[in-house]
């Protein structure tokens, strides 16, 4: 008798169709009669964004975009937040937009931890003013329902590049920071590069740690500095570029930082639906896809010591999970406190994410941080982000 060879012979399922099902379980529970389109987002061409390079020779570039309908998302968000009398001034050539009380709703006057409404041991403090948005972050995208792509990014005279195309999505969590001139900035897993290169662009940073564990991803982020920013302003005692394990920086440089961004390895859900390669749904990572959250919250915690006290500590990620999210935040603020004797406080972003709903879809009633969500009309994300203020 012939044995029929079943397991030798089948097709093996692919990590993106392996990535679907594990979705479809688990977002299906989550987001309920909402995760349909969300589906059908992640399964379609995603929206970009170009970051201007305030480097390169960028006036000329930006009327080009203008041109083709593109718009400076960052700049329209921040025209919201002037009203006559305001620091920084009125924004040239646009509408007087004034502060109003219908975006300030839902906004305390100070920054008491309101408790009760999350979980235990995790408080949130409301914000107090407007948020502000750094000047110098241009980002253009082309308006909701509109799928125009951006052309490759060109050399100028000096042969740096005009802008950064990534998701639109990645440039709030790096607002969120609010880097002043002058703060010392640390980038724990800094590699491609995307938001280190718009922490740069803020040209407040005094000096940046750019940090990934990986060696050749390093390797990246170092051509893309190359590739838009003059080596004066990239110098070693301004940008320090290393390779180290995350989780042991704050042994090696803890109280040192005024902000942190603690940008995870996540299951990265449009990859894991699109690209076979480098794939975390693969059978052989499913040990390291399980352990993700762990990794994530040692990750964060790490961030919590490298900041000073009174400093600000941003997570974010590109997953929809809530493992990976809030219960990541939840856990490393609970660690914090028990375990170091550290208070974190979580920011309330409501503020910032009203100036920016013309562009994004958020999600409603998150209970820490927040969430874009994709959609067909402005498909950008998944990126969670939830901002910490270390206390003591
Ligand atoms: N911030 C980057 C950007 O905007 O271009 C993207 C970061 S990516 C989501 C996560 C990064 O974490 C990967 O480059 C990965 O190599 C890095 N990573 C993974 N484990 C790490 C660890 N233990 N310590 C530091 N970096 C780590």
């Amino acid at each position: 008798r012939v044995k029929k060879k079943w397991a030798a012979t089948l097709p093996r399922i692919t990590s993106t169709k392996l990535a679907l099902q594990n979705f479809d379980v688990n977002y299906g529970t989550q987001f309920g009669e909402r995760w349909p389109s969300i589906r059908v987002s992640l399964l379609s061409e995603q929206k970009y964004g170009a970051l201007i390079n305030n480097f390169s020779s960028a006036q000329e570039l930006m009327k080009g975009l203008e041109l083709q309908g593109a718009r400076d998302f960052v700049y329209e968000a921040r025209a919201r937040t002037w009203s006559p009398g305001s620091v920084g001034g009125k924004p040239q050539g646009d509408e007087e937009l004034v502060w109003s009380s219908s975006l300030a709703a839902g906004q305390s006057g100070s920054e008491v931890p309101l408790s009760g409404q999350v979980g235990e041991g995790v408080e949130m403090a409301a914000a107090t003013e407007p948020p502000s948005l750094s000047p110098n972050i241009k980002c253009f995208t082309f308006p909701k329902g509109d799928v125009t792509g951006f052309s490759p990014a060109r050399l100028d005279g000096s042969g740096l590049l005009g802008y950064y195309l990534l998701d639109a999505a990645s440039v709030l969590p790096v607002l969120a920071m609010d880097v002043q001139p002058g703060h010392t900035v640390l980038d724990l897993c800094a590699a491609p590069g995307g938001k280190t290169l718009a922490l740069i662009q803020t040209q407040a940073c005094w000096r940046l740690a750019a940090n990934d564990s990986s060696v050749s991803r390093t390797g990246g982020s170092r051509r893309i500095l190359q590739s838009y920013i003059p080596r004066e302003h990239s110098t070693e005692d301004r940008v320090r570029i290393t390779s180290f394990d995350g989780r042991r920086w704050g042994e090696l440089e803890s109280n040192t930082f005024d902000r942190v961004l603690v940008d995870v390895p996540c299951t990265t859900d449009r990859h894991s639906l699109l690209e076979e390669e480098n794939n975390i749904f693969t059978r052989s990572r499913s040990k390291e896809r399980q352990t993700l959250p762990l990794l994530q919250s040692q990750l964060l915690l790490a961030g919590i010591k490298a900041a000073l006290p009174g400093g600000v500590v941003l997570y974010s990620t590109c997953t929809l999970s809530q493992l990976q999210n809030e219960c990541v935040v939840e856990r490393a603020v609970q660690v914090a406190h028990e375990e170091l004797g550290v208070t974190v406080h979580i920011q309330d972003l409501s503020a910032l994410t009203q100036l920016f709903r013309d562009t994004f879809n958020f999600a409603q009633g998150m209970r820490l941080g927040e969430l874009v969500l994709p959609h067909l009309t402005s498909n950008f994300g998944p990126t969670y982000f939830c901002k910490l203020r270390r206390v003591n």
